[in-house]
């Protein structure tokens, strides 16, 4: 058995970003990872504006209040001023308004009492210059360089190159990822199963996985255990995806035709990983038959709770270098929490992935308990898990003690609801 770090470090240096190219910035852009600088051409705000409804003056006119003051135009977001305030004057004012010419200050208009039929306004508090101004470029300023390569186009940073006005910038693209499940034994739909039979969850769950990981999924079906069907399907991965999942036959027992068309399509390893669940697991990179394209591939094993286990200790960071993520955001965060349950096993060599509900309590404290049957056959319990406690060997975690922990979904919180 090899470490857990270990079997993960193979994996990320057989996964390289994909090359970058040249993309809208649009909503398809989401999640993408910068590859290079994006430097602002312009500032923003692009002009002074104020930030409050109000009164557009001079701060030096009203150092003494109250006092009242001509009101010579209106100004709204989008339609600057007619012309410049002169001193003694003021111009009535809307948010996003550009500052018009010769005034350095907004008073908002709670402190402020229209007077003479609406024609002068009476200012009742005194303001430094600059009061209530957005200064042209206070947010970012031209020539700036705003984001760098390695950044994930949020949407927040989205929003900032459309209020730079890019439209387009150079990133990694979104990796497409293939998923293939194998076995005789599995059926796809409701039909009344035959004996021995099961139906294919790996698949539906994998490739879901593989969507909410922000990787485009492409279904490369259920192959039987049968060489050419499985040379097939990976060839057809190879050649259409930038990686490549399989389910199934990668176990030390199995009948080895996963096994054997691996090897022959590329550099495989075989490994057996000092976790439980999902100990074994094949990695490598493959070649398609004209050998124009080389994809990693990601053998993972059939047992359902394993299958999803191994895609998010091993997959799902492969799959962010492929996207061009930086290491640091490769791997989820692991978090501690407290064991509201003790969280016992055996020593055995390995690290357990334990299946857990983890929630949000006081003080933003999380806690863990069991999410139920622990087999890698009882996908259920991993249904109702949203988080895998890290339990190093060892006789596992006491009622009250503190435990590492994967979040793979959102905790609920107490204190909010
Ligand atoms: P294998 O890794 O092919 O030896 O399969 C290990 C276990 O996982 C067996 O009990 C299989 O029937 C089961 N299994 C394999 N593939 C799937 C799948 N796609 N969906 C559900 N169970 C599966
Ligand atoms: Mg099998």
């Amino acid at each position: 058995m090899i470490p857990l770090d270990d079997a993960v470090a193979h994996v990320l240096a057989g996964c390289r970003a994909l090359p970058p190219v040249r993309m809208p910035v649009s909503l398809e852009a989401v999640g993408c990872v910068l590859a290079a600088d994006v430097v602002a051409r312009e500032p923003v705000p692009p002009f002074a504006n104020t930030a409050m409804d109000g009164y557009a003056i001079r701060a030096a006119d009203v150092a003494a209040v109250p006092v009242t003051l001509p009101v010579v135009a209106e100004v709204a977001a989008g339609h600057p001023a007619p012309r410049p305030l002169r001193p003694g004057e003021a111009m009535r004012i809307f948010t996003g308004a550009p500052m018009p010419e010769g005034a350095d200050a907004v008073v908002m208009v709670e402190r402020t009492e229209r007077r003479d039929g609406g024609t002068a306004v009476e200012i009742q508090l005194s303001v430094d210059p600059g009061n209530h101004v957005r200064a042209v470029g206070e947010d970012l300023h031209a020539g700036q360089r705003v984001f760098g390569a390695g950044d994930e186009l949020t949407p927040a940073r989205l929003g900032v190159l459309a209020s730079l006005g890019i439209d387009e910038v150079e990133a990694h693209p979104r990796p497409r990822v293939g998923v293939m499940s194998t076995g005789d034994e599995l059926v796809v739909g409701p039909d009344p199963l035959q004996p021995g039979q099961i139906r294919d969850s790996n698949r539906p769950a994998l490739l879901a996985l593989v969507a909410r990981g922000g990787f485009d999924a492409v279904d490369l079906g259920r192959v039987p255990d049968d060489e050419a069907a499985i040379a097939a399907g990976l060839e057809r991965g190879a050649t259409t995806c930038d990686a490549v999942l399989t389910s199934g036959g990668v176990s030390m027992g199995d009948i080895d035709l996963v096994r054997v068309v691996l090897d022959r399509m590329g550099k495989m390893r075989w490994m057996q990983v000092a976790i439980r669940p999902a100990k074994p697991l094949a990695f490598g990179v493959i070649r398609t038959g004209d050998g124009r394209r080389r994809v990693p591939v990601f053998g993972l094993p059939g047992n359902p709770v394993s299958s999803l286990v191994s895609f998010e200790l091993f997959a799902r960071p492969g799959l962010r270098r492929l996207a061009g993520q930086p290491h640091p955001r490769l791997h989820r965060p692991r978090l501690t929490a407290t064991a509201d349950e003790a969280l016992a096993r055996r020593p055995d060599g390995k690290v357990h992935l334990v299946r857990v509900v983890a929630t949000a309590g006081e003080r933003g404290v999380l806690h863990v308990r069991s999410s139920g049957g622990q087999g890698s056959h009882q996908l259920a319990a991993m249904a109702r898990a949203n988080a895998l406690a890290v339990v190093p060997d060892g006789d596992g975690v006491r009622l009250g003690g503190q435990v590492e922990v994967i979040l793979l979904e959102e905790p609920p919180t107490q204190e909010w609801a």
